[in-house]
């Protein structure tokens, strides 16, 4: 299931597009003001971010800003009330892919939505190497090693491995690793244990103590986190 944050303060319009979103099939997580949003936006990965600009807290632009340094690849669409704010985004080449000005149709912003997620790709910037635990990781040959020695990696562990040292620090649900790594789409597979199975062999190959992980850390509710 494709995840949508939604940042909006007014409650109407905010109930309203989680009700049109969530009966269009995608799971819907909401913030109400910009501190609050940007603390969600940085924590998870979503699918796509939907931005009011005018916000308690932190305005919409800012917020924006922030998340751009970190995530350059989300697609975001803002909502505005007044053309005026409009032409400040515009000029402020905010980083935003998409727009709608109140009042919207709500039918129409999620067309909108469902075209920018077929757009988007997997854009996160994959790390081609790295070391851990004395191991050099040459994820684009990839290939393992221990000084000289190769060792005995699956191409799908190297991958769910590079995958999870690219969002280093950052929570990824077990459906979004199926849906990235494995290419599956999750209405037709939901093999979530997979991933668990893959991480219990990874965490035998790279931690020290594969009991008390370092590395490959559970999040509880939420999936798994690379930390160095
Ligand atoms: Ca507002």
């Amino acid at each position: 299931m494709q995840t949508i944050l939604v940042i909006e303060d007014e409650m109407p319009i905010l109930v309203a597009i989680e009700d049109v979103l969530s009966d269009a099939g995608y799971s819907v997580l909401t913030a109400r003001n910009g501190q609050q949003g940007l603390k969600y936006a940085l924590e998870e990965n979503y699918h796509l971010i939907i931005l009011d600009l005018m916000l308690p807290r932190l305005d919409g632009l800012t917020l924006l800003k922030r998340l751009r340094k970190q995530d350059p690849h989300v697609p975001v669409i803002i909502l505005t009330a007044k053309s005026q704010e409009m032409d400040k985004v515009i000029g402020f080449n905010s980083g935003a892919d998409d727009y709608m000005i109140k009042p919207f149709g709500i039918h129409e912003l999620v067309a909108r939505v469902k075209v920018r997620l077929k757009n988007a790709q997997v854009h996160t910037q994959m790390l081609e190497n790295y070391e851990l635990e004395g191991i050099t990781f040459d994820f684009k040959a990839v290939r393992a090693y221990q000084g000289k020695k190769k060792l005995n990696f699956s191409v799908k562990e190297l991958e769910l491995l590079q995958y999870l040292i690219s969002h280093k620090g950052r929570a990824v649900s077990r459906e979004k690793i199926l849906e990235d790594v494995w290419k599956y789409n999750m209405d037709q597979a939901p093999l979530t244990r997979s991933v668990d199975n893959y991480i219990l062999k990874l965490r035998q190959k790279v931690e020290k103590n594969p009991e008390r992980p370092k590395h490959l850390l559970t999040v509880h509710s939420k999936g798994y986190c690379f930390e160095d």
